[in-house]
């Protein structure tokens, strides 16, 4: 996708600040962050939206939340706690679309969420 900016990212015309990269999955700091860390992880393959996902995806989203628990414990927060959410469409906050689950933690994080 050239014009998705996570896949600008993905192929290196974009820097971006990695945290976790492996085969199917790359994690990097968010430009805008809204905690200590607030980290975004991303499949290599272009998915728009969360609607979009189907089982040809399982192994990416396993991925995901894989990287996101390790992601917690090099961060250190993940027995102090985190949170993790991806974010659909335009209720939802969406402002990219390339799929990413944020992962935030470092403070407390209050609920419900605006
Ligand atoms: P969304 O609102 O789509 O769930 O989240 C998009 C996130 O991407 C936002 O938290 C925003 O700060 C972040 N973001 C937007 N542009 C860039 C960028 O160029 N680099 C990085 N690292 N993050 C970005
Ligand atoms: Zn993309």
């Amino acid at each position: 996708m050239t014009d998705c900016l996570f896949c600008k990212i993905l192929a290196g015309d974009i820097p971006a600040n990695k945290v976790y990269e492996t085969e199917r999955v790359l994690a990097f700091r968010d430009i805008d962050p809204k905690a200590p860390t607030h980290v975004l992880i991303i499949p290599k393959t272009h998915i728009a939206t969360l609607n979009d996902v189907g089982p040809e995806h399982n192994a990416d989203i396993v991925e995901i939340f894989a990287a996101a628990r390790e992601i917690a414990r090099q961060e250190d927060i993940a027995e102090s706690g985190y949170r993790t959410v991806f974010n659909c469409n335009a209720d939802g906050g969406q402002a990219v679309y390339h799929i990413h689950l944020h992962l935030l933690g470092g403070r407390h994080l209050a609920w419900p969420p605006g």
